[in-house]
């Protein structure tokens, strides 16, 4: 009877004491020490490339693409890639405003600048009908980042990459493994980015891989950074020029000790992406039908799946509870014991003064004019959607395997939760919203 009541109102909670290794990530075992600590004992081959030549073999094998390049993080790949695009001066790239910032800052230190996509509110990627309003002579590549790990939508943006004759990049640093009609993201682009810093559902401790299917563009990022390797091994002809030194002034390589890590997470990914989906999937089929909330996965008979879950999030419908606030809602959802139920995702990047009004190279105009042909800011106006988003999307437990005991009480709070809406819209109070935040992860 009692336990109907809201524990926000003092009755009690839904979720009981339980093993909080459901919720534990990364799982690092006596496998992973073992690799690591074979480095550590190396002496000075702990730096160098033969583990990390390994390690991007199996990637690249796993990943389904030709080539992989192992990078220091996710943000030195993405910079990488997009020289590997030829992206250079007075060049855009258009890339969604909600995303990690490393989806896109780096294209200024190449001269170029950004144009900002609105997102869709279903799957929270690139809205595909922004894009086409974005495009122009100087659009050199879509970013497409597939959020939260929900695929993008691939076929219409293909379609208008081809259309116009640019490239796409995809970041997959939320969605490694992730499949869009049964075909794993990453491998549908020119090339493909992923982070693999210890908050991924992919991790090595720190690094980011860079995958291609072409040989100019490996070779680039290799160039780019990577001097050692940019050797007369290199095929490409105009970069036999300039052997032995890095075209970016960078040096990129991944530590080795990471490699090894990265391998024994890889080896171990699939099985346990696979414990993860059966629980997501479970929790949201227990509360897709409640009013309030829609699910942000997709449709199953799409054959797309949202590879290990990272950073899952839902998407809030104040319409269907009474336009209650969503602060209430998550605050009345972590009473009843979902600890890390908040409001919001990434904040809009497109409201950052860095890409507003800040002169990073001191050109005498913000940098995100300098590096244009034209004042992209303009473009930012109808980007509603964006704007929004951290007022209609709530974070949800990331369960690690299947426990039905548990997640049962998961999805027994929820359903109190927005049953007994009406007495929360008594206690709502809606003033001093600022929802959201520049990182997902706290790391
Ligand atoms: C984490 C992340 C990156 C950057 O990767 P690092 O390894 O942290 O440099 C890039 N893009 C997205 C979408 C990310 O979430």
């Amino acid at each position: 009877m009692n336990d109907s009541k809201l524990a926000i109102f003092n009755g009690n909670k839904s979720i009981k004491e339980h093993d909080s290794d459901i919720f534990s990530w990364p799982v690092v075992t006596s496998e992973d020490e073992t690799e690591v600590l074979k480095v550590l004992r190396r002496g000075g081959a702990i730096s160098g490339f033969d583990i990390t030549d390994k390690f991007e073999n199996e990637y690249k094998n796993w990943q389904e693409s030709k080539f992989a390049l192992a990078h220091s993080s996710g943000t030195a790949s993405i910079q990488a890639a997009m020289f590997g695009l030829k992206i250079g001066h007075g060049d855009e790239i258009i890339a969604p405003s909600v995303t990690y910032w490393a989806s896109l800052l780096p294209v200024y230190s190449l001269g170029g600048t950004v144009v900002f996509s609105d997102i869709d509110e279903k799957t929270l990627c690139i809205d595909t009908n922004d894009i086409l309003n974005k495009i122009s002579k100087n659009t050199k590549a879509i970013v497409v980042v597939h959020y939260c790990g929900h695929p993008a939508d691939l076929d219409e943006i293909l379609k208008i990459a081809k259309e116009h004759n640019i490239f796409v990049l995809e970041d997959v640093s939320h969605a490694h493994g992730a499949l869009y009609k049964n075909k794993k993201v990453g491998t549908f682009g020119d090339v493909a980015c992923a982070s693999l810093m210890s908050g991924k559902s992919l991790m090595a401790g720190e690094g980011g891989m860079l995958t291609t299917n072409n040989l100019e563009i490996y070779e680039r990022a290799i160039a780019w950074g990577f001097y050692r390797k940019n050797n007369e091994k290199i095929q490409t002809e105009y970069l036999k020029d300039s052997l032995h030194l890095p075209l970016g002034g960078y040096k990129y390589r991944i530590n080795q000790m990471c490699s090894a890590l990265g391998r024994v997470q890889l080896r171990n990914y699939d099985k346990r992406m696979i414990n993860i989906q059966k629980a997501m999937n479970y929790f949201w089929d227990g509360i897709t039908n409640l009013s309030g909330i829609i699910e942000h996965r997709p449709e199953k008979k799409s054959k797309s799946t949202m590879g290990g879950w990272y950073s899952p999030h839902g998407i809030y419908n104040k319409y269907e509870l009474g336009e209650l606030s969503i602060n209430t809602f998550c605050k009345a959802l972590r009473a009843e014991g979902i600890e890390d139920c908040h409001p919001g995702v990434n904040k809009p990047l497109h409201q950052h003064s860095l890409f507003q009004s800040i002169d990073i190279y001191n050109q005498g105009k913000p940098t995100r004019i300098a590096n244009a042909r034209r004042d992209v800011r303009i473009k930012d106006k109808n980007l509603f959607k964006s704007n929004d988003i951290c007022n209609k999307t709530f974070s949800i437990p990331w369960f690690k395997y299947f426990d039905k005991e548990i997640i049962d009480q998961y999805i027994n709070a929820y359903k109190k939760v927005c049953d007994n809406y009406e007495l929360l819209l008594e206690i709502d109070n809606d003033s001093n919203i600022n929802n959201g935040s520049w990182g997902l992860t706290a790391l």
